[in-house]
Parts: C-alpha cells; sequence; structure tokens
C-alpha cells in the first residue's frame, strides 16, 4: 500500500495544522475548499476507502462516526446543517486511497451532486 497524504501527515512527514484531533482521528481544513468550511476528518488507523471499513470493529467505526459529528458540532454546523460526503472509487471520484470524511457547511448544497 503506497502511502498518501494522509499517511504523510499522520507520521510527521509532512506537516498539517489539525482543527481537532483525539486517539481515533485528526481533522484539517481540505486544501481545495468547495464551499466555505471544508474539512477532513482521517482516521489514525488506516483503511483505504470505505468499501474496507469492514476490516475494522464495530467500535473503531463507531468512534470514527462519533468524531465526524463532533466535528461539525464543533465547526458550528449543526443549526443551519452540513454535508458528509465519502468518495468511494473511481466513479466518485475518490482522489486519495485512505478513508477520509468530508465535512460540507456554509452554504446551501443542491442535490442531486454532481
Ligand atoms: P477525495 O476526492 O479523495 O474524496 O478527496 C480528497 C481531498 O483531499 C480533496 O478534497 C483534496 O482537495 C484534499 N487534499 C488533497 N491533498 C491535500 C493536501 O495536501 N492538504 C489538504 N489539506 N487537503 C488535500
Amino acid at each position: 500500500m503506497s502511502k498518501t497524504i494522509f499517511d504523510k501527515f499522520l507520521s510527521g512527514e509532512v506537516p498539517v495544522d489539525p482543527i481537532f484531533e483525539n486517539d481515533d482521528v485528526l481533522a484539517f481544513h481540505d486544501i481545495n475548499p468547495q464551499a466555505p468550511l471544508h474539512v477532513l476528518v482521517i482516521p489514525k488507523s488506516k483503511v483505504e476507502r470505505f468499501a474496507r471499513l469492514c476490516e475494522w470493529d464495530d467500535a473503531q467505526a463507531g468512534r470514527f462516526f462519533k468524531a465526524v459529528s463532533e466535528v461539525a458540532r464543533n465547526l458550528g454546523l449543526e443549526e443551519k446543517g452540513y454535508r458528509i460526503v465519502l468518495n468511494n472509487g473511481f466513479h466518485a471520484g475518490e482522489e486519495v486511497e485512505y478513508l477520509h470524511a468530508h465535512i460540507l457547511g456554509g452554504r446551501k448544497m443542491s442535490w442531486p451532486p454532481g
């Protein structure tokens, strides 16, 4: 499995400015924001993508999604709402092969997504 930029953030090889960190996750602003607030949450225990979540136990998976929810709350997005995106594979436009949840907020979003 080759090292992604997110592996390098976690190892310290590439610096990152976290907005949230706990034992399970690291969260930071997306370099190319698609909304006024665009944050990525990555697990410290690597899984390549959502489709491989079965490699985790239930508690790990639960802690990841709870952390995503906590980060969104800390960003003040609960009242107006926000979107969570998990791009899985080629058709979804996944670029980085390391599970990450996008938190997008701060504007009204359309549906269906492009
Ligand atoms: P994906 O398309 O794989 O779901 O999303 C990958 C995300 O990672 C993209 O939104 C992209 O802008 C973001 N990204 C890629 N490289 C970097 C980086 O070096 N720093 C940060 N903060 N975000 C990155």
